[in-house]
């Protein structure tokens, strides 16, 4: 079993020398993750330009692969033949912040894990629910999850081109009550926008407001974490509205001629 370890804030973060850690004890391990912060990057791929990666030491005797592209960039690098050895896995994480509901699609954590999909790789995303101001987190908890879940990944197998999303509340161990399978909840961000102006006189904007809430709804992600339970969500990246089909087929295509509905051509 030859596993991938990435993650989107950086090969230098916590939480991955912790996942990385963690998934020693399951197959090999190889990292491959981006030599700065990702977050909130979505579904990159780099077309422009080469990819560099250096070998950099992370802690714990551990050798990584730092890529100066995004997340999906590593993953897709990886799949392409990077490393001698195919990849049979993907691990991202453990990110410092959670990734619920809308998230997934801001997530470079997340869009690891979904590149991994497109691929066929069977991966799993981690994401601790750190609070906002809430210090320097414990990854132990998280790590220990990692290997429950991903364990169970290996023995049952994903289906091929899905991907979990886990996010982990911020508890010791012990005050964690266990895992819920859960669908994705309903995040709410709060933009606001923030214009200023630089020393010229030319005015810039920031379009982001407070840390996002949501709705914690039972049998959610948000749901899940509000109550005290890892959340495991599994995920396809198959986002046709099924539900909207019918109606959508409805719909007549053909540019009508004459006046806009509901005027009269005779005054
Ligand atoms: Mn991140």
């Amino acid at each position: 079993m030859h596993i991938l370890v990435t993650n989107d804030d950086g090969v230098l973060a916590p939480g991955l020398l912790a996942l990385a850690q963690a998934m020693q004890e399951l197959g090999k391990v190889s990292i491959l993750a981006p030599d700065r912060n990702w977050s909130a990057s979505g579904h990159v791929r780099t077309i422009d330009r080469p990819l560099r990666v250096k070998t950099v030491q992370i802690g714990g005797g551990i050798t990584a692969s730092a890529c100066d592209g995004a997340p999906s960039d590593c993953v897709a690098l990886a799949n392409a033949g990077f490393f001698e050895e195919k990849i049979d896995l993907v691990v991202s994480g453990v990110n410092s912040s959670a990734n619920f509901g809308h998230d997934v699609t801001y997530s470079g954590t997340v869009t690891a894990a979904m590149e991994a999909a497109i691929w066929g790789i069977p991966a799993v995303a981690f994401s601790l629910d750190t609070p906002e101001n809430g210090g320097q987190p414990d990854y132990a908890p998280s790590a220990q999850y990692a290997r429950q879940i991903v364990g169970a990944a290996i023995r049952y197998g994903i289906a091929p081109h899905l991907l979990l999303n886990v996010n982990i509340p911020a508890l010791p161990y012990e005050q964690i009550k266990g895992i819920q399978v859960t669908r994705m909840g309903l995040r709410v961000y709060h933009d606001k926008l923030d214009r200023r102006e630089d020393p010229r006189g030319i005015p810039y904007y920031w379009a982001i407001g407070s840390m996002p809430t949501g709705i914690p709804e039972r049998g959610t992600d948000i749901g899940a974490l509000a109550d005290g339970y890892v959340s495991v969500s599994p995920l396809h990246l198959d986002l046709t509205a099924y539900h909207f089909l019918p109606e959508l087929n409805t719909w007549e295509w053909k540019q009508q001629n004459g006046p806009a509905q509901g005027t009269s051509a005779e005054g």
